[in-house]
């Protein structure tokens, strides 16, 4: 059972059912519609209408009411989701990673430091464990296994993958679908050691698509974590908003006034993958990044936030032709088409295509002659 809209709402008061006080005013809105249609958007109290029947009560408060609860654990936000589909609207709380630290164990010291350096950077967003959690022992920013245990979540030892996929699907459907209070808490999966990590892998990825607010690891694998990050990092993303970088001229490798100089858009995806290769060309490099409300290059050329003009006002802005000695600037292969619109707006430099893949380009800086 989803969100109500307006039309479903007005289906039940006086303009619709043809009754006494028909966009009477009284609730303050001119229609009886454009009090639907408020109340739909939770942006006016049901109350104010004296006249909405019962059932409407009765429908509209199931309806509003949060799916699921979030709970805050040190900081660590889970749960709080409202759809089954990242498509429908969006994931709002990304699925957490919690490792155990048994100091009953003589190694955790050792474990708890790996731990806490493990990070890396992906797509600007820095990547670490989000909760520690400790048996026998507490420790300061941790939260000790008791504690965790008195938490209103729902918590789910994984064992069989099939009993264990099913159950958290049958949970997050009963909170979004049926709004059942019974299974309105947050989720955790429980990993015990395991040696096969390949397995680990394969379930803890499933589950972390379908529906675990959270997964409690015993055992610390950089690699397993690494994989469930990058995972986690492309489905909590929010499809309404793209993922970008600033527009702004990047330097690889100490550049100078006749290094390489290459161009895209600001759409953090491909930001990224060029970025990488740029470092690790034996040369140095500029990367124009040109403002394109975060989209691929075909997209904003297609959208025409990728247009000759421009691109020569971006060149302009950052008044990079008095900056450089080089007059080469490399464009995306997918913008071959472009060459010569952008020759013609852009005097100061010769528009070289460059690659269609990013991982082409150290190939092809090998070929070229500059
Ligand atoms: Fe319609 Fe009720 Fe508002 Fe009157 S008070 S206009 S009946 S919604």
């Amino acid at each position: 059972m989803t969100e109500l809209s307006g039309l479903q709402i007005f289906k039940y008061l006086p303009a619709a059912t043809k009754t006494e006080h028909t966009n009477c005013k009284e609730c303050g809105c001119p229609t009886c519609m454009a009090f639907a249609l408020k109340l739909a958007k939770h942006n006016i109290d049901i109350e104010k209408c004296k006249y909405a029947p019962k059932n409407l009560k009765e429908i509209y408060e199931k309806n509003a009411k949060q799916p699921q609860k979030t709970i805050d654990i040190k900081g660590v936000k889970i749960g709080g989701e409202n759809v089954l589909y990242r498509h429908e609207k969006t994931f709002i709380n990304k699925t957490a990673i919690a490792v155990i630290v048994d100091m009953a164990n003589p190694d955790w010291e050792n474990k708890l430091k790996k731990i806490k350096d493990f990070e890396f950077v992906r797509i600007n967003e820095h990547l670490k464990i989000d909760l520690i959690i400790t048996k026998n022992g507490t420790l300061p920013e941790t939260v000790s296994y008791d504690e965790f245990k008195k938490l209103p979540l729902i918590e789910i030892v994984d064992e069989d993958f099939s009993k264990t996929s099913e159950e958290l699907i049958k949970i997050r459907e009963k909170a979004i679908l049926e709004k059942d209070e019974n299974f309105s808490n947050p989720t955790f999966v429980y990993f015990n050691h395991s040696n096969n990590l390949d397995l680990l892998c394969a379930k803890a990825s499933y589950y972390l698509c379908k529906y675990a607010n959270m997964l409690v690891f015993e055992d610390f694998n950089e690699g397993l974590i690494t994989t469930l990050m990058t995972l986690r990092q492309n489905i909590f993303t929010d499809p309404q908003q793209p993922l970008q970088v600033e527009s702004k001229i990047y330097e690889f490798n100490n550049p100078d006034e006749n290094s390489l100089i290459f161009m895209t858009t600001n759409f953090a995806l491909t930001f990224f993958a060029v970025a990488n290769e740029l470092e690790s060309l034996p040369v140095p490099s500029y990367l124009i990044v040109t403002p394109a409300e975060g989209m691929s290059v075909l997209t904003a050329w297609s959208a025409e936030k990728f247009t000759a003009k421009m691109v020569a006002q971006t060149l302009k802005n950052f008044d990079f032709a008095n900056k450089v000695k080089n007059r080469k600037i490399i464009i995306p292969g997918l913008l071959a088409h472009m060459k010569d619109e952008l020759q013609e707006e852009i005097k100061d430099f010769e528009i070289i295509v460059g690659t269609i893949d990013a991982f082409a380009i150290g190939d092809f800086v090998k070929n070229m002659s500059y």
